[in-house]
């Protein structure tokens, strides 16, 4: 009998790495409500934390 595939693999929204091999998982709760890893995040202080494809959309010039 197979194992089960999971219905949700947890990739990365940005990078698609797989939170199976990642520590950390983080959701951009006030915008897209994309998960994504630690490098594909930034911390937006009070706000929490935000994906980076959101963030370069609103910051153009950011890396
Ligand atoms: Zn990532
Ligand atoms: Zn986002």
């Amino acid at each position: 009998m197979p194992s089960p595939v999971p219905r949700d693999p947890g990739l990365c929204a940005r990078c698609h790495k797989d939170f199976r091999l990642l520590s950390r998982r983080y959701s951009c709760s006030r915008l897209c409500q994309g998960k994504v890893c630690h490098t594909c995040s930034v911390g937006m202080g009070k706000h929490g934390r935000c994906c980076l494809i959101c963030y370069q959309q609103k910051h153009p010039q950011a890396t």
